[in-house]
Formats: structure tokens, sequence, C-alpha cells
């Protein structure tokens, strides 16, 4: 017994746990030795969970064994021995009740025992848990470990109940087995669980009959003995093995390769698929390139590959097309590892009906009708998946603050903070919720991290005497955005598949784990604590207190980017002499993706105020004449040249149908203000007055810049005004630097980080300017006496950018002019990010918009 909070009412016990599989067992481990009183609730007669509920033939792990075990009891892994690569079910399951014999922790555990509600007392600052036994528990922490795959789902096929013959389930196997031998069996469902027992079910029947509605992609497990090789890998080393796994993306320590699927040569590339394809692995096959889960093409690529590999091993043409999966990215829905999976429909008492072709329309007495056709069947094997990640926790009805069920928090798709916890439910903790990796991870790393994070919390709020622990609303909606910002930059989203919640009819399409990684998944739980658990609510003796705050709020991609930015510890530019930041900056655009190709890329050089400038057109593939949009480059003033942006500008090309020409201008300290805006003018002049000759459409220009550059395209629409002409049909200001004062709050709250600094910007301004002419308007278009009469504007600023707020002054000033301009604050992103072409995916709705926008200026619709 125990007390709630200080002179409160007494619980049961500490912690209430549902669920009794590998979450389950190392929750009462971990926090029995913690001295806390723990009871365990399990609606199975034993221990196992997933272990003990999917019986069916064929079942085994996915993740190699020695990866898919516990690594919290250094004894276990080495006395435990796994006989196979992938063990069965029977021997995980022999291993889960070999942890809870030797840990005696079936003494704590209440079995064939189904937890239905939970309530939290406020007044108390406790749970009351009920379960279908009539229990009712008091417990100060309830914690779900119900599982992610442990609610089957409810069958949405017709006449179920009419079938006279014998029905299974994979996910509730009967425990004494089942024997098919001489029957008519039907499968339905080509999920990694009917891949796994259908060529079990095939040797024992007299006919089987596989019902498949979408294909899934397989590769071989080629199971067999431990390999030794991975063995002596753990055996050497196995806290730093473990270390590795734990810091990786999926919780197994796989090397991912530096290179995108497309880097390379074509045979190069299918020498790297056939070496996966001979090697297996679910996770080192989706490693052998970095950007199959995030590019489309590349994607393709290993799909592909994959899709000739089946039609390799299945005869029959017609078979083997019907079960190469298309319509969606491979790896977008649980890469399925099997064993003699496409072999089987080789045999001749094995049929395949394709239900994309033939709907299904209903069970009937005798067996299954199918468009054109009528079935007969002995049993029928439902191997039809679950509704995963959030069925098990909101089947049980929890009430938490004032009222608020879960079920109707969740209605519109899972909330966490981390996916441990929930706002309006104090006290409540997940084990691998929605909102974080858990199944996109070989979940037992997943689990272990889980378990003991909360242990690490209960035992902070032990020490520091508080009662109530609740994550807050902004912290929660802040990682929601993250979760989903990160699921955005990949393909996951393109797949209808139970990651999405789209197998259960009437589910909420939201993607559900946090595709980020364990490793970066880890590191961000920590920070949580670190930063006295940021994000959260306590309440004590003491009172309240309220750590309120966002954990991530740069865009993933760009968090990516500032990390490795980081780890180079690269010398800041603002202490290089000038020609050496020059040459740096130089050598850094050779590191970057090039950019998408154009109808025609060419450099010249036209007049500028005082001597030639270089310039680089981009001329789209389709025909012309076409518009022109005249580019200035960004760097300070101090740095770049007329191909400084050049994925950009190709971007630019594309998404706008114009001619991009990057017109270069003097820069400083050689040639300071105003050279850099007089050169600019000069060439918007030149190349107004020679738009025909490079292919555009007189009268249609529009000027377009990034950050400094993004200066001088404002400066030239000033001048352009006052000077009479030429007309500019409209502006693309990117992060542009539009007043020398260094007052503003985004100067103050991004001085440092994200790559454009404070220091860097004041740099800047010190080559390319006295103090007294930056009042210029023509160096701070801002301080303009009027801005009336400027073309329509698009000004672009990014949340982490010390130009921010100048950038969204301009944009405001502009309208208050009167002139068309429209503001797009990109959210999660710093200075740089924008120009990442193809490297930061995040900004690739941004660069659309931008597109949009110019063909708009130009008159033309905006293209999808
Ligand atoms: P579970 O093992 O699902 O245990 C949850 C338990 O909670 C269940 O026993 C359930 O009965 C109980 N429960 C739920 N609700 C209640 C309630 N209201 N009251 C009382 N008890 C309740 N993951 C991998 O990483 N690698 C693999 O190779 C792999 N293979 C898999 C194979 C199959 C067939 C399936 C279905 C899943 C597989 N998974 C795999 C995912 C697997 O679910 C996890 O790896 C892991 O076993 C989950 O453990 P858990 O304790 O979180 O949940
Ligand atoms: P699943 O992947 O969701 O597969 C369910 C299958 O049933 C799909 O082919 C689905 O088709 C089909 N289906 C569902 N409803 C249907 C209907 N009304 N009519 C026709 N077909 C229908 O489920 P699962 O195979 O049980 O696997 C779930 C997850 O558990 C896996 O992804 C994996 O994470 C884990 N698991 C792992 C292993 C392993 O190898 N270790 C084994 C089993 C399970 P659609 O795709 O068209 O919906």
């Amino acid at each position: 017994m125990t007390s709630g909070k200080a002179g409160a009412a007494v619980a049961d016990v500490d912690v209430a746990v549902v669920g009794a599989g590998f979450a389950g067992l190392y929750l009462l481990h971990r926090l029995r030795g913690l001295g806390f009183s723990v009871k365990v609730f399990e609606t199975g007669a034993d221990v196992g969970g997933t272990w003990y509920w999917n019986r069916y033939p064929g079942a085994r792990c996915d993740i190699q064994s020695l990866d898919y075990s516990y690594t919290f009891d250094a004894e276990l892994a080495v006395r435990w021995q796994w006989s196979e690569k992938y063990a069965t079910q029977p021997e995980i399951l022999r291993y889960l009740q070999h942890v809870a014999d030797t840990l005696d922790l079936r003494r704590d555990i209440a079995f064939s025992t189904r937890v239905e509600a939970a309530e939290w007392d406020a007044a108390a600052s406790l749970w009351r848990v009920r379960t279908n036994r009539g229990d009712a528990v008091s417990c100060r922490f309830y914690v779900m470990a119900s599982g992610c795959l442990s609610m089957p789902k409810t069958l949405d096929i017709d006449g179920i109940d009419r079938f006279a013959g014998e029905v299974f389930f994979t996910s509730r196997w009967p425990h004494e087995g089942v024997d098919f031998t001489g029957k008519r069996v039907a499968v339905i469902g080509t999920g990694s669980s009917g891949i796994q027992s259908i060529p079990i079910i095939a040797a024992q029947a007299a006919a089987l009959t596989v019902f498949q509605r979408t294909p899934n992609f397989s590769i071989p497990a080629y199971n067999g003995p431990v390999p030794a090789d991975k063995r002596s890998a753990i055996e050497s080393g196995r806290e730093q093995y473990r270390d590795e796994a734990r810091r990786s993306g999926i919780g197994v320590p796989v090397p991912v390769s530096e290179q995108g699927a497309l880097q390379v040569s074509d045979e190069e590339r299918l020498a790297r698929y056939e070496a996966a394809w001979a090697r297996s692995g679910l996770v080192e096959v989706l490693s052998t390139f970095n950007d199959l889960l995030a590019n489309p093409a590349s994607n393709e690529t290993l799909a592909e590959f994959v899709r000739g590999k089946i039609r390799a091993i299945v005869h029959d043409p017609a078979t083997a097309e019907a079960l190469c999966p298309k319509g969606y990215p491979i790896g977008t829905k649980r890469l399925c590892v099997d064993s003699n999976y496409y072999d089987t429909f080789n045999l001749s008492h094995v049929r395949l009906v394709d239900l994309r072709t033939q709907p299904l329309a209903t069970i009937t007495e005798t067996g299954i009708d199918v468009a054109g056709e009528s079935l007969t069947f002995d049993a029928i094997v439902f191997a039809t998946g679950f509704d995963a990640m959030t069925g098990a926790i909101v089947a049980v009805d929890i009430t938490g603050r004032e009222g608020l069920t879960l079920k109707d928090k969740w209605s519109h798709g899972p909330r966490t903070y981390l996916g441990l916890t929930m706002a309006g439910f104090p006290n409540l903790f997940a084990v691998t919720g929605p909102g974080s990796p858990s199944v996109l991870s070989n979940m037992v790393v997943s689990i272990e991290q889980h378990v003991d994070w909360i242990a690490g919390c209960l035992e902070h709020m032990r020490r520091e005497g508080l009662a109530v622990i609740e994550a807050t609303e902004a912290a929660e909606a802040g990682w929601v955005q993250h979760v989903n910002d990160f699921g955005d930059i990949t393909l996951f989203p393109r797949a209808n598949s139970w990651y999405m919640g789209s197998n259960v009819p009437g589910k909420p399409r939201v993607f559900l784990p946090y595709v980020g990684g364990v490793g970066t998944y880890r590191t961000i739980c920590d920070e949580v604590v670190t930063r006295d658990y940021l994000g959260f609510r306590f309440e004590g003796p003491a009172g309240v207190r309220i750590n309120d705050g966002i954990i991530r709020r740069v865009q993933p991609d760009v968090a990516i980017m500032l990390d490795i930015v980081r780890g180079l510890g690269l010398p800041a530019m603002e202490t290089m002499p000038v020609e050496q930041a020059r040459a740096f900056a130089a050598m850094l655009a050779t590191q970057r993706p090039p950019g998408p190709n154009v109808g025609e890329c060419v450099d010249g050089t036209l007049p500028g105020a005082a001597g030639d400038l270089a310039y680089r057109l981009y001329r789209p593939a389709t025909p012309g004449p076409h518009p022109i949009v005249v580019y200035f480059h960004g760097g300070g003033w101090v740095l770049g040249s007329h191909d400084a942006d050049d994925p950009f500008c190709r971007d630019l090309c594309v998404r706008s149908n114009a001619i991009v020409i990057s017109a270069d201008y003097r820069h400083a300290p050689e040639a300071r203000f105003p050279a850099a805006p007089d050169d600019g003018f000069a060439a918007v002049r030149w190349i107004a007055a020679h738009a025909e000759s490079f292919g555009g459409v007189p009268g249609q220009i529009a000027v377009a810049g990034w950050s400094a550059g993004a200066n001088i395209a404002a400066v030239v629409c000033q001048m352009a005004r006052d000077a009479g002409g030429p007309a500019i049909s409209g502006q693309l200001l990117v992060a542009p630097v539009t007043d020398a004062d260094f007052s503003r709050a985004s100067y103050v709250d991004n001085a440092d980080g994200y790559i454009l600094t404070t220091s860097l910007m004041r740099w800047f301004w010190d080559h390319y300017a006295e103090e007294p002419a930056r009042a210029n308007p023509k160096a701070s278009p801002l301080r303009a006496s009027s801005l009336v009469g400027l073309p329509p504007a698009l000004v672009v600023t990014c949340e982490f950018d010390p130009l921010r707020d100048e950038g969204a002054a301009y944009a405001n000033a502009l309208a208050a002019a009167g002139v068309e301009a429209r503001h797009l604050p990109c959210r999660g992103q710093i200075h740089t990010s924008l120009m990442a072409v193809d490297a930061i995916l995040s900004g690739a709705a941004a660069r659309a918009e931008m597109g949009g926008v110019l063909r708009q200026f130009f008159g033309a619709p905006i293209l999808a």
C-alpha cells in the first residue's frame, strides 16, 4: 500500500499495468526492482502477449532473434541461446515464460483478466481500474502495455456467421494446433501472418485458395541456425552492439548507405540489390540506399527489383503479375519476410484469387462467393490483421481529467506527447504508443527504452515528492506536429496501410508511428528529461510546477542537417578572411544535390553598372517563348556568384515554367554599397530590353532573390518604379534582408544555432556598407519613404532565421502601401533550408508555392 498525494487517498498499488507481453513483463520487473508495488492484468491465460496469441503455423519473428531479445539482463542474454535465426512462436513464448519464471513475475500478474475501464480520480490523485472479473483496483500510475498488434480487426466481410465449416484467426489460433490434412482451405489476407502461414498450410491441405486484396512485398528469410558472424559480433562486444542498436534507426545496428539509389549507375544499383536479396533481412534491404523511403523514384527501383524476383519465382505469368505489388512504395506497408511464399503458388493445389479483379461478395454456408464464382471450403483462415496501435488502448474505457475520455480525445486520430503520455490524462503512460517509433522498430529495443523512461520518471517524482505528472497541451500539439512533419517527408502516407489506420473502416487516416528512428527518438526523450521534463506539468505538496514548451520545432530534416553541421565542427565564417570564406562557401556548394534538370542551361555575360556581369540562364524544357525571372543570389553581398544558387534556380525554372536568369553583381568589400543594387538594376534593364534575344516574352519580367539577393531584388523594384521602368511583373523575396536593424526579436531568438547567425549578419553588413549608408532605402528597402506602386510581391520568411521579422515587416509594409503582397511564413525552416533542393524535403511545399506565385505574376494559372 502506498500513499498518493501528500495527505491524500491511499492507492492499492503504485502502478497498474495492462498486458503481460514483452512490455508488461519488463515493466513489472523494472518497477518492482525500484521498490514500487505493481499489479499486471492480462486477458490471456499466460504471459507472452503477441507470442501467446499468434500460434498460427509458421509464426516467427521477422527481426533476427539475437536482436529481438531483451537486453536489460546480461545474464539472461548469455544464458538463453536461440536455436534459429528467426525463432518460431513456440520458442519465443518459451523465452518469455522463462523470463517470467526466472524473475518470479507471475505472482503479480492477474491472468485471464481483462481491464474494462480506468478512471482518473482527481480528488484522490489516483486511477481507479475495473476488470471483467469485478476487480476494482486503485493505483497512482496506470500503464497501457497492451500491445500495438493485440486487438484483432473487427471483420468487415459479409456472412461470416453463416459458414458451417471451421473458422480460424491467425491472431487467436487454437492452442492445440490445427490439422488441415485432406481439407479444402481458404486463407483471406496476405500480410505477414498470411504470408508466413500459407506455405505451411499448403503443405498439409488438399487444396488451398489464397484470397488476396493487396499484394505485399516479401523477401526471403533464409531461416536456419543463428548466423555465427552475428553471434560473435554480439559476444565480442555485447554492450557496444546493444548501444549501436539503441542509437540506430530501426533498433538493429545495420549500416545505412550514405548514397541515394539514383546516385549510382544502374549496374551498381542492381548489384547492391542482388547482394541485399542474397543476404536478406528487412532492415538490411531497406538500408541499401538512404532515400528508399523518401524518394519515389529511388523506391521504385527497389520495388521493381523485387517484382522481378517474384516474376522469376512464380511460373504462371498471370499469377506472378497478380502477386506483384503496385501502386504503393515498397516498405510503406510492413515488408514481409517469408519462407517459400512465392514458390507455394507453383504448387498445383494452390490457387490465388485476386480480389481486385474478383471482388469478395460474401461468405456462404459452404464457402466464399467472389465475382462470378462460388468456392467451397472445409476451413477458412482469416489473416486479416489488427486495429493497430490504438485499438487495444481505446478498447478500455479510459476517462481522464474532467470526464474526458481517450476515445473522444482520439476520435480524429491519436494525440500523444512522445507516444508515452497524453494531455488530460495524468499519470497515464503508454508503452510504444502512437507517436513513438514502436512498430517501425525492433520493438524490444523500443519497449525497453519506454519502460526505462517511465521508470526514470517515477523515480524522479518519488525523489522530488511529486504526485501527478501530465503533458501540457502545447507540448503535445508540438509533438503531434513533429510526428506528422516527419511522416510527411517520407513515402509512408502514400500507402493504405495499418500504419495509416486505413485497414480499419472508419478509422481516421493518420500516420501512427514516429518515423524519426529509435536513436533520434531516444535523444529527444532524454533531452526532455535533462531539460527538467520539458512539456510536463507536475503537482506535489509544494504546489504546481509547469515547464511548458515544445521539444522539437525545427522541421525534422532541417534538424538532421543541423546535427550534421554541428557534428562537423566547422569554423564560424565570420572568423575567416573574405577569400577563405568564399572558397569555403564554394566548397560546401559542391556537396549538395544538383537540383532538377532544365531544358537548357547557358552561361554568358551582360553589361552591369560598371563592367560585365556573369549570368547563368535556365530555360524550361517546354516550348518558348517564356516569361523571365531575373534572380539574385544570396551570400550577404560578400559571397557567391551567378551559379551559387544553382539547384534553387533549376527548381524555380521547372516550377514556374519561366526562364530564370541568375545575374551576378559586384561583391563587397571590394565593391561596397551601392554597387550591388546598381548592378542589379542594370541587369534587369538590359534583360528587359533584350527579352526576345533570351527567348523571353517582352514585358514579362519578374525579379527574385534569396537573402542579400532578395534585398537587391526588392531595391531594384523600387529603383525601377522611381526611374519609370522597366515594368516588373512581380517580386519573389526569399528570406530577404530589408532593414539594417538588429533589434528585432528574430535577431535575438535565432542569434545562434541556425547556420545564419546574428554575428555573421553583422559581418556581412560591416563589409557591405558604412553605418550611415545602411539607412539608405537602397540598402534597407523597408526604410523607403513610400512603398506605393511597387510590383506584387511574395515574401517568404523562415521561422528560425534572424531575418524573419524584417521580412515579415516588409510584407506588412508592402500590403499597407496597397501593394498586392503575400507573406509566406515557413514553419520550422531556417535561413538556408529552402535553398536545399532535394535535401530538405520539408521545403518543397514552399518552393512549389513560389513557382505557382511566379506563374501568377505572369498571368498564368497555377499548375498542380
Ligand atoms: P503484446 O505482446 O501485444 O502484449 C500485450 C498484451 O496486453 C496482450 O497479451 C493482451 O492480451 C494484453 N491486453 C490488451 N488489452 C488488455 C486489457 N484491456 N486487459 C488485459 N490485458 C490486455 N515485432 C518485432 O519487433 N519483431 C518481430 O519479429 C515481430 N513479429 C511479430 C509477429 C506477429 C505475429 C505479431 C502480431 C507481431 C509481431 N511483432 C514483432 C510486434 C509485437 O507485437 C511486438 O514485438 C511485441 O511482442 C509487443 O509486445 P507488447 O508487450 O508491447 O504487446
Ligand atoms: P496485415 O498486415 O494487416 O494483413 C492483413 C491482410 O488481410 C491484408 O492482406 C489485408 O488486405 C487483408 N484483409 C483485411 N481485411 C480484408 C477484407 N475485408 N477482405 C479481404 N482482405 C482483407 O495483418 P498481419 O498479416 O496480421 O500483420 C500485421 C503486422 O503484424 C505485420 O505488419 C507485422 O508488423 C506483424 N507481424 C509480423 C510477423 C512476422 O513476420 N514476424 C508476422 C505476422 C505479423 P489489405 O492490405 O488490402 O488491407
